[in-house]
């Protein structure tokens, strides 16, 4: 699926891998102008904000290996999720989100949403019976989840929360980034959505910006409205770089969620580690929840370091070959503070009671060889003790 899905070299395009097709119009003639007039424009190439051959390559290919009807690309991952919630929500709606949420998706619902009427409540998604509570205390018309969450790497069942929201009618939607299509297909779960910064691992090489959203063919049809109108959608040369990206997914998952156990093996053994989260350790929280709904565990990994945030700050700006960088997902190893980035507003106090004690180091394992890895952080380890 991600080699031969989407795309299959014929007499008319016979090139092996599909051209960017840069082109934002189409020659419109009486086939495609019927089609408009008819009311399926969308099936019509006319203008690429509604449909290009690079983003139909693209989309079949992500629709089948999420295992759903349709896929849509969109600019970035917050372009995404945007769409994903807006076709559900109306105003007055309240949409149920998890308390350790990535942190732009927080700021939309808490801060945006809410002031065109849309209430967010957070709760801890790991605890189900909260989840419940909540669900018949507020009647949301979204449950958003994330299938792990940063930086603590929280599995959610999201089986449970699916069946959950749908008993209560409402869109069940999931965020699958940290787990891509490789180890979790949250529609096959039961969710109604499927959602992914596609920047991160579907692309892996850190050099392009996109989301996607999945679905069935009726879920998906305001999500393509909202698309259309707002404009989210991405451009074609992205879009190539996706696609290519995504035929080597399955290999890199396997890569770096080998090297990930590797690393938060080691660190656990490692005294001046106070703490390591890693689901496919036995002493993370989520470990037979992670065995349960995922098929790997993924390429991320966090740990405390002795002497805190001073510590931890040593450590990423002694490392030689790990780059002190945001994001993840890509070919290169990168390390992140949640200190100096995604926690920075907080103080100390309220980052050790969203569970992130001072020292958190979140690690975005790449696809090195592990012994260079972990050379590198042997010697940034123990610089981060020198005071
Ligand atoms: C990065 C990320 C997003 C946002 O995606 P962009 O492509 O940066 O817009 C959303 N959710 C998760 C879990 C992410 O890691």
């Amino acid at each position: 699926m991600c080699i031969h899905g989407g795309h299959r070299p014929n007499a008319l395009n016979p090139a092996v891998v599909m051209p960017i097709v840069s082109s934002t119009t189409f020659l419109l003639d009486d086939v495609a102008y019927e089609r408009m007039l008819s009311g399926h424009a969308d099936e019509a190439l006319i203008y690429t904000r509604i449909k290009n051959p690079s983003l139909d390559v693209v989309q079949v290919r992500i629709a089948r290996l999420e295992g759903a009807e349709r896929a849509l690309v969109f600019a970035s991952g917050m372009a995404a999720i945007h769409a994903a919630v807006m076709s559900v929500v109306k105003q007055g709606s309240v949409i149920l989100a998890p308390r350790e949420i990535y942190g732009s998706t927080w700021d939309l619902f808490a801060n945006v949403l809410s002031r065109l009427g849309v209430e967010a409540r957070f709760v801890d998604m790991s605890d189900l019976v909260a989840v419940e509570d909540e669900i018949e205390r507020s009647k949301p018309a979204v449950v958003f989840a994330e299938s792990i969450s940063n930086p603590t790497l929280s599995v959610v069942d999201i089986g449970k929360i699916a069946a959950l929201s749908r008993r209560a009618s409402a869109a069940c939607i999931v965020d699958a980034t940290f787990a891509t299509p490789i180890n979790q297909q949250p529609l096959a779960l039961g969710a109604d959505l499927v959602v992914h910064s596609a920047t991160k691992y579907m692309g892996g090489h850190s050099d392009l910006i996109g989301g996607v959203v999945a679905g069935s063919a009726e879920r998906m049809k305001p999500v393509y409205r909202w698309m259309q109108l707002a404009g989210g959608c991405m451009d074609p040369h992205a879009a190539f770089l996706l696609d290519r990206g995504l035929k080597t997914l399955p290999l890199r998952m396997h890569a770096h969620q080998e090297n990930a156990l590797t690393i938060a093996r080691h660190l656990e053994r490692d005294r001046r580690v106070r703490q390591v989260y890693f689901p496919g350790l036995e002493s993370h929280r989520s470990h037979s929840t992670a065995k349960s709904v995922l098929a790997g565990f993924g390429g991320m990994v966090s740990f405390v370091v002795e002497g805190g945030d001073a510590a931890a700050l040593r450590f990423a700006r002694g490392l030689k070959l790990a780059l002190e960088a945001s994001s993840l997902g890509g070919v290169e190893t990168l390390v992140s503070l949640p200190f100096n980035t995604s926690h920075a507003r907080m103080t100390t106090e309220q980052r050790e009671q969203a569970g992130i004690q001072a020292g958190f180091v979140r690690l975005s394992i790449g696809i090195e060889d592990a012994r260079d890895l972990i050379d590198d952080f042997d010697q940034a380890l123990a610089l981060s003790q020198n005071t």
